[in-house]
């Protein structure tokens, strides 16, 4: 039976407009006002407004990290998108060490399908890229995926050298594949860290020290300039300092195809959390670290004025507790030392939230801005839209019905993510999911779980678009 969502306010990134909406299968079928009714199971969103589901680019749902695994799996990790309006991701496939890109696809394929609950795709991480890593990095295109992450920082694990990353641009350039990094010095950061470990200075704040937001600027200026240089696009993810934001401004200025993301995490903790009594900054360690107050500032304007062209999350919880009550090993690994704590935060719930109260609510920027940030661009620039990411005749209909009056106090204790902690706890915002539909089927109604493993869809993805 087809569904007709009526009275509702549609909003997309370009526009503004009172509609109904009747979505037969999967798909949205029609807008307009005064559609008919008969037939339908309709729902009344009178004073609501309805928004594409959100997606968000940047996951690490059941990942090996650390000695331990991120304490989400594609099943908690989905329903907690969902309970918080997001109804898509893309999620990191790690290439095995020694193995291939394929293992990497195959294993996470295994992890994903029993469990989806919401759609999801791959980006696929590049760890160890020898002669004949690079010649299968085309085929992933045929597994659907069309954006590569190397990792600048991570010396030793996962690091590569100027030398491998210019060589996966030109090949990514050549193959219409958007290459993404995390860029940090990761030299620099080794050095530090190790010099801070022989002084004794082995707490969680000292993760900032050993991570400066010049390095950070520094690795980001770099690549820039060699995506300039080879021609490929780049997306650099988790920026989270005015001199990174600086250095893609400059990229863009010289009309290099040069895009970025923040994450939640950035707009709202800060070094001074990292120095919190005993051990509880480690709750908020994750890499690049959290900054200053006056980036975020920027991060925001960024965000709002186009610098910045989406908003993530780097969703990657552990336990705060771990290793007691059947929980698996957590924050408490790096009790000894800053560097032995996993890295990451959880948030992939409450993304949507915070970042319209803050935000809309803060003035930062437009209802449509938040929906082009959060699931707009995001869908452009991987390759999900119009299927994703808005909401006009024959996209999906994942859709949120979303009470802009409803107050809600963000709290571990109400939260659906797998963690015993969260970073924004006590944080009241106003606007909230009421109703979330993936593809037509209401899967989260209020409090109510209506959603199942399995039914979440791998998104095969088109070439990715450039947002400039
Ligand atoms: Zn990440």
């Amino acid at each position: 039976m087809p569904t007709l969502i009526k009275n509702g306010t549609i909003v997309t990134a370009a526009d503004t407009v009172q509609a109904d909406l009747l979505i037969d299968g999967e798909q949205v079928a029609l807008m307009g006002r005064n559609l008919p009714s008969e037939g339908a199971q309709v729902i009344d969103a009178a004073g609501k407004l309805l928004l594409p589901g959100g997606i968000d680019v940047h996951t690490h749902l059941e990942l090996p990290f650390g000695g331990t695994v991120s304490s989400d799996d594609f099943f908690t990790g989905h329903r907690a998108a969902a309970f918080g309006a997001t109804t898509t991701h893309l999620d990191f496939v790690i290439q095995p060490v020694g193995g291939s890109l394929k293992e990497g696809i195959d294993e996470w394929h295994a992890k994903s399908t029993p469990k989806a609950a919401i759609d999801y795709g791959f980006h696929v991480a590049i760890t160890d890229l020898r002669d004949d890593v690079l010649t299968e990095i085309p085929s992933v295109i045929d597994e659907g995926i069309t954006s590569l992450k190397l990792f600048m920082a991570y010396k030793g694990l996962f690091q590569i050298d100027d030398t491998t990353l210019f060589r996966a641009m030109q090949v990514a350039a050549e193959h219409g594949l958007l290459i993404m990094v995390h860029a940090e010095n990761g030299d620099v950061i080794a050095e530090l860290t190790k010099q801070l470990l022989d002084e004794g200075k082995t707490a969680p704040k000292y993760h900032a020290v050993a991570h400066p937001a010049i390095a950070e600027a520094e690795a980001t200026g770099r690549a820039v300039a060699l995506a300039g240089i080879s021609g490929a696009s780049l997306y650099v993810v988790h920026v989270t300092c005015e001199e990174a934001v600086e250095q893609i401004a400059l990229g863009r200025a010289k009309g290099f195809p040069v895009m970025g993301e923040t994450c939640t995490q950035y707009l709202f903790v800060f070094e001074e959390d990292l120095a919190r009594p005993g051990y509880e900054g480690a709750k908020y360690v994750c890499s690049p670290p959290v900054r200053q107050p006056k980036d975020a500032a920027v991060l925001w304007k960024s965000l709002a004025g186009g610098d910045l062209q989406a908003i993530s999350t780097d969703h990657c919880p552990f336990w705060y507790e771990g290793g007691v009550e059947g929980r698996i090993a957590g924050k408490e690994l790096g009790r000894e030392a800053f560097h032995q704590i996993p890295n990451g935060m959880p948030g992939i719930e409450d993304r949507m939230p915070v970042m319209w109260h803050a935000g809309v609510g803060g003035g930062h920027y437009s209802a449509n801005r938040f929906v082009e940030i959060a699931s707009t661009n995001p869908a452009k620039i991987f390759g999900l839209y119009p299927r994703k990411g808005t909401i006009t005749v024959g996209s999906d209909a994942d859709i949120v019905i979303w009470d802009a009056d409803k107050e809600h106090t963000i709290s571990a204790a109400t939260h659906h993510m797998n963690t015993d902690y969260n970073v924004y706890e006590g944080m009241r915002v106003r606007g909230w999911p009421e109703k979330v539909l993936l593809r037509g089927r209401v899967i989260v109604d209020g409090e109510e779980w209506l959603g199942a493993a399995g039914e979440g869809k791998f998104l095969r993805r088109k070439p990715f678009g450039d947002v400039l």
